[in-house]
């Protein structure tokens, strides 16, 4: 493993997922037993905003009850120990990855725990409700904040920091993610087309498994602490 240097690491839904937090797309379809369209799209915000901020209100106030698994915590002793560069850039709004002790972490569909203020467009961390319209700590305008979450339909954040760790990747992974949302589904085969090593853990073959070089099916919360102690062994 000496010719790697710089690891991109992509998560999803399914790294939280044995810290008790629903992934997408259950068996049914549905995410906390709503159709994905109803929650998470601007179209569903403009047509039903109540429903919209108490479901978001809902996925915020679980954080309070979830813990970090080991998953998240063997990426932040990597993150600490690693000499090369490593990101993580996360599908996820929730804040694992944070208290798991991670360093560098690029959200890129939002946070949880980030209002966005639509008369003012300021930012502001939030660990309240929202269903209740509060005032903007920034400008004062009340009922104008809406979840800081990237909607199907509008674009992810932090783009351009995201291609330009692709482009210095020289070992991606792929952790928890269905390979069903776009563009982060793509980023396997911009990573290999550059020459990266390529891994996925995922609970099952994703939809864009064959891109990958190597596939371990199983939890997260045991592969990604064993890969990990391998990366790390592979240094002394
Ligand atoms: P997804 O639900 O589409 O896919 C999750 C994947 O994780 C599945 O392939 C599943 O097989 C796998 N998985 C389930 N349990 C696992 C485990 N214990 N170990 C390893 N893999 C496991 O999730 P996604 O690909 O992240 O979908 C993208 C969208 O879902 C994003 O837009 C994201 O914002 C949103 N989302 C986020 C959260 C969160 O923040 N925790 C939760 C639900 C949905
Ligand atoms: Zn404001």
């Amino acid at each position: 493993m000496h010719d790697i240097r710089n690891i991109f690491i992509l998560t999803g839904a399914g790294i939280s997922a044995e810290s008790g937090v629903a992934t997408f797309r259950g068996p049914d379809g549905r995410w906390e037993g709503h159709r994905v369209e109803d929650v998470a799209t601007p179209e569903a915000f403009r047509r039903d905003p109540a429903l919209v901020q108490t479901f978001y209100d809902a996925r915020r106030a679980k954080l309070r009850e979830i813990e970090p698994n080991a998953a998240h915590r063997a990426l932040a002793r990597l993150n600490a120990q690693w000499p090369g560069e490593l990101l993580i850039v996360t599908q996820n709004v929730d804040d694992l990855h944070e208290r798991g002790g991670a360093r560098r972490v690029l959200h890129m569909h939002g946070e949880l725990r980030s209002a966005w203020c639509l008369a003012c467009d300021g930012r502001t961390r939030w660990e309240e409700e929202l269903s209740s319209g509060p005032a903007c700590p920034g400008c004062g305008a009340a009922g104008e904040m809406r979840p800081d979450i990237v909607w199907f339909g509008e674009m992810p954040y932090r783009m351009d920091e995201i291609d330009a760790a692709l482009m210095k990747a020289d070992l991606f992974v792929s952790i928890g993610t269905s390979g069903a949302v776009y563009p982060a589904a793509g980023y396997v085969q911009t990573a290999r087309y550059l020459g990266a090593r390529t891994l996925e853990i995922n609970l099952e073959p994703s939809q864009g498994s064959l891109f990958f070089e190597e596939s371990r099916i199983g939890r997260a919360g045991e592969l990604v602490p064993e890969w990990v102690e391998e990366m790390l062994a592979g240094l002394r």
